[in-house]
């Protein structure tokens, strides 16, 4: 008797969440983007002191800059097509003097774009196969992996988890896993030395400082997974 007040409504909160995680329009991959741009703008004071412990300390400015080219970018949109969203947006981050992480954001937005077709909403394999473009569009700029102490410690593992994630059909989880996957990346990242830029020049200095590279990228999943 107790058991019929608790069953159904969780069912029912189950199949709300499916079907609300079905697809997801433009106007919600837009707030999934300022999301991400909400999450820099809070952030972007300790992520320049994280480079300041082993590299210049401008990094927060820097990614602010590029997450405000695409906050203008959405802002400035006319249509409702995400393909030529995405495209501008990667010019405009490439433009916005976004030091060594703004053309590699570029691309990452670049590569999306290129992987969308012209569907209207995206399904949760559209949008893996969306992240895994523009992840795989950075990889061939970046040539780190996972262990340099760079943003791929953070892309890389979010990948892998919004491509487990995919056969579900969640988008709900799969970005959540994706996010919970970047951010233990990034936590990872303090393990390790750097093999790229200045903080390659700082050997074991730079062990048990996190890349702050990683933890921005690990902060934009988590604004793609909260804002749904
Ligand atoms: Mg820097």
């Amino acid at each position: 008797m107790c058991g019929r007040s608790d069953g159904p409504p969780e069912l029912f909160t189950e199949l709300i969440e499916s079907a609300m995680s079905e697809t997801l329009s433009y106007p919600q991959v837009c707030r999934m983007l300022q999301a991400a741009v909400e999450q820099i703008r809070a952030n972007h004071e300790m992520l320049s002191r994280l480079d300041a412990a082993i590299g210049d300390g401008d990094h927060g400015s820097t990614i602010l800059r590029s997450m405000e080219a695409v906050a203008k970018a959405i802002a400035d949109a006319s249509g409702s097509d995400l393909k030529p969203l995405l495209a501008k947006i990667g010019w405009d981050v490439m433009d916005s003097d976004g030091g060594s992480t703004g053309p590699l954001l570029g691309s990452w937005f670049m590569g999306m774009s290129d992987a969308l077709g012209d569907e209207a909403d995206l399904d949760c394999a559209a949008l893996v196969a969306m992240f895994a473009g523009g992840i795989h569009k950075l990889a061939k700029q970046s040539r780190a992996v996972v262990g340099d102490k760079t943003m791929m410690d953070a892309f890389l593992p979010a990948l892998d988890a919004l491509q487990s994630a995919a056969p579900t059909g969640n988008i709900r989880r799969a970005l959540e896993q994706a996010a919970a996957a970047a951010a233990a990346g990034a936590a990872a990242t303090t393990q390790f030395r750097a093999k790229f830029g200045r903080a390659r020049n700082l050997g074991e200095r730079v062990i048990g400082h996190a890349d702050p590279g990683a933890v921005s990228v690990s902060l934009i999943f988590k604004g793609f997974s909260e804002a749904l």
